[in-house]
């Protein structure tokens, strides 16, 4: 058994422990939280790290396959921008770096305390590295093209990428999902929804307000996008209503699915697809927000309608690391009401759930492998983060 105290832990199963030890097995397995009192016949020594513990962080939005990306794409100037830059950086990078690339900002988000990642997959790039990991990934093997005659080649398409992963990653499971509301055609949404509500869903949802104007009459950059990408399809003029009430229907309200970003996202889009959905996951991703669109989602809006909200880091193409403790930092400096450990859970216990893995991480509740992440440099009576916050993994997961 392993005994280690700090000056506060947060189990997330139960409210910040101070004055305790966190007792786990050789193999990682949750013994309990005592109090350090309670120790007293402990043969072992305990071992104390200044600052804070907590449970190993779920990453719920990455695309890895993008890490080449870092540094490349300029601040600030919007999605279209955005994805435009990409393309022209995509065309001009070897293999060979995509491949370095993924596996140094793999390494570097391990060593940062992440235990488990959704992962976006648009082609095979991340295949050999996930043959090799023992990390858990998620990959979501995303799809998109609004031409309805394309439909069947992409899905079929995706089931061939499907297969791969599931074949060769060593860990983790692998969906077909739907990129965002705006770029499939109903026949492609009808394909990914055929797979059943059993395969979790991601999508990409309210990431700027042209998604918003998309579907109120058809117009903003999604939509010149779709007609610079096909112009033989007719003219869209929008549903009239909002983005996730006019894709919704495809998919069964038992559906667990995890809307990204939702930066936009207003009291009626919450409440849509919180009554339509009986599993809505919320992923923010506040650091890519801001580098991309410089805005945060209205955070307080989700907290208020009690939705289950988890934490992504985008990816290197639109952040600056892969760190989910970066992400609360942000969090915290612009919304300093939210108290730490209500972010911890987001950053873990609800990740976990989403993932279906929160039987073995998230929390540290008897039983369970979460990994142990300490978190440096916060004030650990106030539970406040500060710029020189750092957090490192000390005992791995076991899933
Ligand atoms: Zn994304």
């Amino acid at each position: 058994m392993q005994y280690l105290s700090a000056d506060c832990i947060i189990p997330v199963s139960g409210e910040p422990c101070y004055d305790s030890v966190l007792a786990v097995s050789d193999t990682g397995t949750v013994e309990g939280v005592f109090l350090a009192g309670s120790l007293s016949d402990v043969s072992e020594t305990i071992r104390h790290y200044n600052g804070i513990l907590c449970p190993g962080f779920v990453n719920t939005h990455c695309h890895l396959e993008l890490s080449y990306a870092k540094g490349l794409i300029s601040e600030g100037n919007g999605l279209d921008a955005f994805v435009r830059q990409l393309e022209t950086a995509k065309k001009s990078t070897s293999g060979l770096t995509i491949q370095m690339a993924i596996e140094k900002a793999a390494s570097q988000m391990l060593q940062s305390g992440i235990v488990a990642t959704a992962d976006i997959a648009n082609g095979n790039m991340t295949l050999d590295f996930k043959c090799n990991s023992r990390h858990y990934f998620h990959t979501f093997v995303e799809v998109f093209g609004s031409n309805p005659g394309y439909a069947a080649a992409l899905f079929e398409k995706a089931s061939h990428l499907k297969a791969q992963f599931e074949e060769q990653a060593m860990q983790g499971k692998v969906s077909i999902v739907p990129h965002a509301t705006y770029s499939l055609s109903e026949e492609l949404f009808r394909m990914v929804a055929s797979a059943g509500p059993e395969h979790l869903l991601s999508i990409h949802h309210q990431e700027n307000t042209d998604e918003n104007l998309f579907f109120k009459n058809g117009s903003g950059a999604g939509a010149a996008r779709r007609i610079m990408f096909n112009p033989d399809l007719p003219a869209y003029h929008g549903s009239g209503k909002r983005p996730m009430e006019s894709i919704a229907g495809y998919f069964a309200p038992e559906q667990k699915i995890l809307l990204v970003h939702n930066t936009v996202s207003e009291q009626q889009d919450i409440e849509f697809a919180e009554n339509y959905f009986r599993h809505a996951y919320w992923c923010f991703c506040p650091n890519a927000n801001l580098y991309i669109e410089n805005r945060l989602p209205d955070i307080s809006l989700f907290r208020a309608a009690g939705c289950h909200i988890t934490l992504g880091t985008d990816s290197l193409a639109s952040n600056h690391q892969l760190s989910i403790l970066e992400e609360m930092k942000t969090i915290q400096k612009h919304f300093s009401e939210i108290p730490l450990p209500e972010v911890v859970r987001w950053g873990t216990l609800n990740g976990a759930e989403f993932l279906g893995l929160d039987g073995k991480l998230g929390s540290f509740e008897k039983g369970k492998t979460p990994g142990v992440v300490l978190i440096e440099n916060a004030d650990t009576q106030t539970l406040q983060l500060n710029p020189k916050s750092s957090s490192h993994l000390i005992i791995p997961a076991d899933i």
